[in-house]
């Protein structure tokens, strides 16, 4: 691929998103993809996203024959620097655009291949993930959502929680226990394609602490899904919920492009400094604050550079992992703090929320700080993040 193709992409998406990006919608739009709550949130970016890909700004690295546009990653990152640039609105189906379509890719059959890339792209699909049950979390590996095989079904009964999109899914990636007697716990699970729309199924909303409701618990009762959803064999369901995690996290590169979680860009936060005032002064003039403001600016630059750093084979040889897993640790640890940091800049004001008029910036700041704990805890906690990081990229001794 040349320069001047790449460049005379570049030219034709800058053209594009700067005459397609929406207008912010006179209704509150989702801060990352795990706040979509409403239908008219869900129309609005499910329309953006199909439109996106039709354009071919989404998925652009994916293989022709399966819906995707056959370039390269690096159009892919033209594009997705475009859409930040005219601060398009994030991408709706963030679970299949960032692990299941690279994960199907990777290892699914060329008939899952066929059946499911194009409806992820077009977001005609939405796509959920079973993993977390209500006592497994962090210990996914005790996953106890049992699938029992009968002919050509699996018959499913258990509950997920915390699922992200539940109720607007049509598919779910499902870990499920399908031996009981396996040597064990990780032996006996499998990885299961599902389709949401079986009798059976049913997901409950779970209200969130902003109001939003972003995802379900999902209830499954004798649930008879197709066995041809199976991925790999059973009892491999551990080896392929970890390989998705990896994309999940980041570690692995695959993912449509595009971004599903918004990101703050420390020169917001000096927007805000500047029209912030305490005891009648500048709060820019404090010394302290300037001097967290470059902290925040330092960081952010640094993750930049930490990302296209990962990217670079020779750089991390040794542990091709390492640098992309802290990316999600730091970025979301990040996210938490320079919301708390701009909600301090409000003093009092910072009390206030979403549509009350003493809200600064309509409580922007409010609801992303308590917005900003869920990517802290989605995908893995910070702590089981730094038990990762620890274990296998500094090869520390295992905690269990
Ligand atoms: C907004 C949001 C969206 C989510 N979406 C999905 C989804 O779509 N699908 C899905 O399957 N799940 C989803 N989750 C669930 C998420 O993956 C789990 O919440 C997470 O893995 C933690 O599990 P838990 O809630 O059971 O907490 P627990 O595992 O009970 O952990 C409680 C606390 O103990 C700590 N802890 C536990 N074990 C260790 C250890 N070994 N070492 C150190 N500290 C430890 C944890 O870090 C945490 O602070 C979502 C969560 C959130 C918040």
């Amino acid at each position: 691929m040349s320069t001047a193709e790449l460049d005379d992409f570049a030219k034709e998406a800058d053209a594009w998103f700067a005459a397609n990006t929406p207008k912010t919608p006179d209704f509150m739009l989702p801060l990352t993809f795990m706040e979509v709550g409403t239908d008219q949130q869900f129309d609005f970016l499910r329309d953006w996203q199909r439109k996106v890909y039709e354009a071919g700004y989404l998925g652009a690295a994916w293989p022709k024959d399966y819906g995707g546009g056959g370039l390269t990653q690096a159009h892919q990152d033209i594009a997705t620097k475009a859409m930040r640039k005219y601060n398009g609105p994030i991408m709706l189906n963030a679970i299949g655009l960032n692990w299941t379509g690279p994960l199907l890719l990777d290892i699914g059959s060329e008939a899952h291949k066929k059946k499911y890339i194009k409806g992820i792209l077009s977001a005609e699909d939405i796509w959920c993930q079973g993993f977390s049950e209500p006592d497994n979390g962090s210990d996914l590996g005790n996953a106890q959502l049992r699938a029992v095989r009968d002919g050509d079904d699996y018959i499913l009964n258990g509950s997920k929680i915390w699922t992200t999109h539940g109720h607007y899914g049509k598919y779910m990636i499902l870990l499920a226990r399908t031996d009981m007697d396996a040597p064990n716990k990780y032996a006996g699970l499998s990885f299961i394609l599902t389709p949401m729309t079986v009798p059976g199924i049913e997901t409950r909303k779970i209200k969130k602490l902003t109001g939003e409701h972003g995802f379900t618990q999902t209830f499954f009762n004798d649930a008879r899904v197709p066995a041809d959803g199976l991925m790999g064999r059973e009892g491999e369901g551990w080896k392929i919920a970890m390989q998705t995690l990896e994309y999940e996290r980041g570690a692995r590169i695959g993912q449509a492009g595009g971004y599903v979680l918004t990101e703050i860009d420390p020169l917001e936060i000096l927007n805000l400094a500047r029209n912030s005032q305490r005891d009648g002064e500048d709060v820019l003039d404090d010394p302290v604050i300037a001097n967290h403001l470059v902290d925040f600016m330092i960081e952010n630059q640094a993750s930049a550079m930490g990302r296209k750093r990962s990217r670079i084979r020779g750089l991390t040889q040794d542990n091709p992992l390492g640098l992309m897993l802290m990316d999600k640790l730091v970025m979301t640890e990040y996210t938490r703090r320079i919301n708390q940091f701009a909600l301090g800049l409000q003093g009092g004001n910072a009390g206030y929320y979403v549509d009350d008029p003493n809200a600064v910036d309509n409580g922007y700041w409010h609801r992303g700080y308590l917005n900003a704990f869920s990517a802290t805890i989605g995908g893995g906690t910070s702590q089981i993040q730094r038990n990762i990081i620890g274990e296998h990229a500094l090869g520390l001794p295992k905690t269990r």
